[in-house]
């Protein structure tokens, strides 16, 4: 029976990903992977295997979900072991429980190799702890697709009032609206802020700043970059252990 593997592939250092992941890669007849996943993973396939592309830029899809879905089925059909290969963890705003639903009505069998999500290893590469005794309890991870402005909202805003992590993925080009609305919320301009661009790659770039000044700290630096808010964010300077391009 043909199956897919719905497969996490770390946050960009190849090292992070999975012994379970490398093992299916290893076997797949063919690889359908994203912008976000690692090109240096599909070194690791078997001579043979197929590649397909099916790229997604900074949360947006080049290809409709609709088409990605259909591609995978159709993979499905053919070979014995398809591998989704997706940045990050598949089911932390990758959509992968939209995949597995398609493949479930379709009765395609499929496993889901989870993967070590950028909203805890990227800050983890930047020095930043998401919780840490005694400064924030809890951490959160948003989506800065929204925008804040929006009327109605899907996020609980009313809720990051405390000094507990927020975590946007897909939330630069918001930046400055979401700064403006924890302004609003009652956090200081002076409370702390890090972007973090390619995280975990020997590219990472960390911009400490305030929400008062990220904006303008953070403007030129590319994607994919999260944003993290909080007090964890001052541990940074104590411990800052990963050299990256900063
Ligand atoms: N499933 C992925 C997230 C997909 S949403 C995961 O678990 O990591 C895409 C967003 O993830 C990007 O817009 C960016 O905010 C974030 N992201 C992914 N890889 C990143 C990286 N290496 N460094 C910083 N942010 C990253």
């Amino acid at each position: 029976m043909n199956k897919v593997y719905l497969t996490g592939a770390g946050p960009g250092d190849i090292e992070l990903l999975t012994i379970k992941a490398l093992r299916v890669i290893k076997e797949a007849d063919v690889i359908i992977y994203d912008r976000l996943a690692n090109p240096d993973i599909l070194k690791e396939a078997k001579s043979g295997c197929e590649f397909v592309y099916v790229g997604k830029e900074d949360g947006r899809h080049i290809m409709p979900q609709d088409d990605i879905n259909e591609v995978i089925y159709q993979n499905a059909l053919k070979h014995k072991c398809v591998v989704r290969l997706k940045g990050g963890d598949p089911f932390v705003f990758g959509r992968g429980g939209e995949e597995a639903l398609y493949l479930l009505e379709r009765g395609v069998k499929f496993d889901v190799i989870p993967g070590i999500t950028s909203a805890i290893s990227a800050p983890a590469y930047a020095g930043i702890p998401v919780t840490h005794r005694g400064v924030s309890v809890s951490f959160r991870v948003v989506t800065g697709h929204e925008s804040p402005n929006k009327k109605i909202s899907q996020i609980p805003w009313e809720n990051f009032k405390s000094d507990d992590t927020i975590v946007f993925l897909m939330g630069l080009h918001n930046l400055p609206r979401i700064s403006k609305k924890l302004i609003e919320l009652g956090k200081g301009s002076d409370y702390p802020v890090a972007v973090i661009s390619k995280g975990t790659t020997k590219d990472q770039i960390v911009v400490v700043g305030t929400l008062g000044n990220i904006v303008e700290k953070a403007k030129d630096v590319p994607t994919p970059a999260l944003i993290v808010v909080g007090r964890v964010v001052e541990l940074r300077d104590q411990l800052k252990w990963f050299e990256g391009n900063d």
